[in-house]
């Protein structure tokens, strides 16, 4: 049985293997070991595979294994659902399941403030290990949390990853995943760039994709991402960009996997990625009377750049 939810012995808190990755990289969590089993009374050590990878690509996943033998009551062992609650009593939904059966997942567009809160000080020291704590932590943003799970999603990248995952584990037909109060199956979430009609293009935001170059801006502040394939308006062809500033970057908390992965690719002969967005394209037109199609990204969460396509080859174009 896979596991979608582990404790973990440095953030003193339940995590998915996103959030554990997305901590790893933010500087929170330093070691893939320091986890153990979710289920009740259960001490069984569990190691977070390819946390600690700047992932060439992300066909390889963050996934929990277990390595240490269950407790005789261990949920997990029994093949039950976890008997996990926030610190107010209300019980961790791993999954929301909507009217039809199929499971959904939520993206939220914004991360609560205490997503990447540190462990406190005055946390009990009893709780690195041998007495993990029955409840998970509440944000302070229960907002948030009310529509989601513990596997809410925050980015694009792991809305990449879990496609994969799911793809994987054959469940991807039941998956769907909700945006903005829509809910969308996880097939067709994706809409690849390639000399679409703006026209006929959804007027909300979806994730765009494809190979990009990725340049220095001309002021040297930042990139550009360029599409190798451009969207289209009637006849005219525009060239389709992204611009990432170096100030967001610098902002953004897990920098250290962004400027990580956007300089080994700058510094490649053909700098080229693989890149998913979340935005919706936008028309302008240059001094010099060039039109082009921008996406503007709300925050780094909504972009993921890649080495190379992580999906199957149909993608690969
Ligand atoms: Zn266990």
């Amino acid at each position: 049985m896979s596991l979608d939810v582990a404790y973990s012995i440095e953030a003193q808190d339940y995590l998915d293997p996103d959030r554990a990755y997305d901590l790893y990289w933010s500087g929170t969590i330093t070691d893939k070991k320091k986890f153990i089993c979710p289920g009740s009374g259960c001490m069984a050590q569990v190691t977070c595979a390819n946390l600690d990878e700047d992932l060439q690509d992300m066909k390889v996943v963050p996934h929990y294994r277990i390595y240490g033998t269950h407790s005789k009551d261990c949920e997990i062992n029994n093949n039950i659902p976890l008997n996990l609650h926030y610190e107010d009593g209300t019980p961790v939904k791993e999954e929301r399941l909507s009217v039809d059966q199929s499971i959904v997942d939520v993206f939220e567009l914004d991360r609560p403030e205490s997503y990447y809160d540190e462990p406190k000080k005055s946390d009990s020291p009893k709780a690195l290990g041998d007495n993990k704590p029955k409840y998970v932590k509440k944000t302070k943003d229960t907002k948030l949390r009310e529509n989601g799970s513990i596997g809410t999603v925050y980015s694009v990248r792991s809305v990449v990853s879990r496609y994969i995952r799911y793809r994987k584990d054959g469940s991807i037909n039941f998956r769907r995943l909700n945006i903005s109060g829509k809910d969308v199956y996880y097939s067709s979430i994706f809409k690849f760039i390639w000399e679409q009609d703006l026209d006929d293009l959804p007027d909300f935001p979806v994730i765009y994709y494809g190979w990009a170059f990725i340049n220095r801006l001309p002021s040297d502040r930042g990139y550009q991402i360029k599409f190798k394939k451009t969207l289209k308006q009637g006849e005219d062809e525009l060239k389709t960009t992204a611009m990432i500033a170096d100030g967001t970057i610098e902002r953004y908390k897990i920098k250290k996997l962004m400027a990580t992965r956007l300089e080994k690719i700058y510094q490649k002969e053909k700098p080229t990625a693989f890149v998913f967005l979340y935005a919706q394209p936008e028309i302008n037109t240059s001094k010099a009377g060039i039109k082009y199609a921008n996406f503007n990204l709300k925050n780094l969460d909504m972009i993921d750049i890649n080495y190379d396509c992580p999906l199957p080859t149909e993608y690969n174009k």
